[in-house]
């Protein structure tokens, strides 16, 4: 009978669960401590009155801009803060109010009955643990990972669209998946910068590190960005500056 073969071990799904190596720890920890420099307590731009309100507004937010939806929460929260209005309000009205909005139908839906399951499930509070979050009407891993930082201080990171593109673009936490970028944040990211990690990052790639056209020149964290498509000061000016322009042109200032 033939000798059986050696069984080979499963090979590891190493990348992304292998401890990083010291030299990245330290820089995406320099780019914390950056980020931390600039904007010590970084906020979301989503306005609102109270957790219930902070929910909807996230609710509502899904693939509309922060100050889209603000625009319109403004007269919606002033009539709807808390659910038994939002349920008095009704579908209808609610429609009225928040119609600027992206897909607002289907939002308008599951505001009315995620305000109907607060009541019902929740003595009209908004719960503070995530499965009962995401068992609301609307609400998935990211709308509850905002409300969990926000409103109950816990250290989750949201992955929208920015901080998906910068995780990856820098790299910090590269991933094709946000549950990916996500769970590489949450072990890459050192634990005093945690809280704030997904705002630092929403604010980044919103305003510095946009999806055409970053500005990296005026990026605090160029030196530390490992994206080949960076551009480094000179690279920004328009050719036809005359020569002695550009080199009278402010430095780069690092900070840190
Ligand atoms: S250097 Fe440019 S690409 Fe890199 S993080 Fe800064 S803005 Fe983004």
């Amino acid at each position: 009978m033939p000798a059986a073969k050696p069984i080979k071990a499963a090979a590891p799904r190493a990348a992304a669960k292998r401890a990083p190596h010291s030299a990245e720890v330290e820089r995406v920890r320099a780019i914390f401590e950056r980020f931390a420099a600039a904007l010590p307590e970084p906020k979301g731009e989503l306005e609102y009155r109270n957790h219930f309100t902070l929910l909807v507004a996230v609710v509502l937010s899904a693939q509309a801009t922060d100050a889209g939806v603000n625009k319109a929460t403004r007269a919606l929260f002033s009539v709807g803060d808390t659910p038994q209005k939002m349920l008095a309000l009704g579908e209808a009205g609610l429609i009225e109010k928040i119609r600027t909005i992206g897909l607002y139908r289907n939002k308008a839906k599951n505001v009315i009955a995620l305000s109907e399951a607060l009541l019902r499930d929740h003595h009209g509070e908004v719960p503070s643990d995530r499965e009962a979050l995401e068992a609301l009407p609307g609400v998935g891993r990211k709308t509850a990972n905002v409300v969990l930082n926000i409103a109950f201080g816990e250290e989750t990171i949201a992955v929208d669209t920015h901080v998906f593109r910068v995780s990856n673009r820098i790299p910090i936490a590269p991933g094709r998946t946000p549950l990916e970028v996500e769970t590489g944040l949450l072990r890459l990211v050192p634990k005093p910068f945690l809280r704030h990690a997904h705002h630092w990052l929403i604010l980044h790639g919103r305003y510095t590190c946009k999806a055409l056209a970053p500005a990296c020149p005026r990026c605090v964290i160029n030196d530390l960005c490992r994206w080949k498509g960076k551009r480094l000061e000179a690279d920004s000016l328009p050719k036809r500056l005359p020569k002695a322009r550009r080199k009278a042109a402010p430095a780069r200032r690092d900070a840190g």
